[in-house]
């Protein structure tokens, strides 16, 4: 197995890693992309999301609105760490969510330009990790392709489907005092913990192909001291939703108006469906992707080297051989597609 590791992509991969693009500072990493694609002889567009944050939309020459165009996020979650290699596995942040992944790509369109096939684009976008800012903005720039390949870790399967996902913050506020005479304040925690509880122990509707609806409250904070009732009190709850985005905030809802305190909706997008490409395993995940948020017509394949499992943990990584045969499979998906449109 070893005679199939593809250096040029494991090369490509570590020195995108040891490009660091934490969400909000992906500058450097758009400038080396952009620079890439013009290597290629693409036609690349710069495209401001937010202050000195930029999209990378690069066309094959002469189809500005490709039929097809691969897509995948340049941002990493923090913290940085840089590229290490052994015989096996890349690792470093972003090694597979998603810089193993875009070098993939990366290659992928190089082999596409040789062989002379231009009707397609790649779109590299910021802010994924965390409010989508990047795939809202991309919309502004029309594209509208008949296939669209998101490159996110798969393990190798077409995901049909992809549960939504809901954020929210929940505050709660108090009336600070002596705790030995709570009778004179409000405590800020107890109806907050009250909530969050209701919300934990809630049986969300499960649904058939998309699996389990799961709660995570994911911080909390709140009060000052033991002897102090607390004034004000704060969880974020991230639910990924597997039947309905909507059903799940008019629950939300309701508990919170309950026990009177405030949510605000910090993320919403529903459970999504994608394509299937014939001769391709599928599978199911549970991570939300930009998908739901780029508007288009077209069909949307979902498919990518490396497992979530290892993305976001201290141990990012992904395998050698399994990129190299990213590239091959990236470069099949697009004959397959655009051929078939002819
Ligand atoms: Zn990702």
């Amino acid at each position: 197995m070893k005679n199939q590791i593809d250096q040029q992509v494991v090369d490509l991969a570590q020195q995108m890693i040891n490009i660091p693009s934490i969400t909000g500072d992906e500058m450097a990493m758009g400038e080396f992309l952009a620079n890439y694609f013009r290597q290629l002889g693409m036609v690349v567009t710069k495209q401001e999301a937010a202050t000195n944050r930029f999209n990378i939309f690069a066309h094959g020459e002469g189809h500005p609105n490709p039929s097809l165009i691969f897509n995948s996020h340049m941002d990493t979650v923090p913290p940085y760490f840089s590229a290490r290699e052994d015989s096996e596995w890349i690792y470093g942040r972003g090694a597979c969510d998603t810089k193993g992944i875009m070098a993939a790509i990366l290659v992928a369109a190089q082999q596409l330009i040789e062989e002379r096939i231009t009707d397609f684009g790649v779109l590299l976008v910021v802010g994924e990790e965390v409010n989508h800012l990047g795939i809202l903005a991309a919309n502004q720039l029309k594209l509208t392709p008949d296939y669209l390949i998101v490159g996110e870790p798969t393990e190798n399967s077409l995901i049909l489907r992809e549960k939504g996902s809901v954020k929210v913050k929940l505050t709660s506020q108090g009336r600070s005092c002596h705790s030995g005479y709570p009778q004179y304040g409000a405590s800020a925690i107890n109806p907050l913990v009250s909530a969050l509880k209701e919300l934990i122990d809630y049986p969300w509707p499960k649904d058939q192909e998309r699996g389990e609806t799961t709660l995570n409250v994911g911080t909390i904070q709140g009060g000052v001291a033991a002897n102090v009732l607390a004034e004000q009190a704060e969880a974020v709850v991230m639910i990924r939703v597997s039947h309905s985005a909507s059903e799940v905030l008019a629950v939300i809802d309701q508990i919170t108006k309950q026990h009177e305190i405030e949510y605000q909706t910090i993320l919403n997008s529903a459970p999504f469906s994608m394509d299937r490409l014939e001769g391709m395993p599928t599978g199911v995940v549970s991570f939300a992707t930009d998908i739901p948020h780029f508007i288009h017509s077209g069909k949307t394949y979902l498919w990518g080297p490396g497992s979530i499992m290892h993305a976001h943990t201290a141990e990012e990584k992904i395998g050698k051989e399994e990129i190299s045969q990213a590239v091959k499979t990236y470069i099949e998906m697009a004959k397959k597609l655009l051929i078939s449109t002819d």
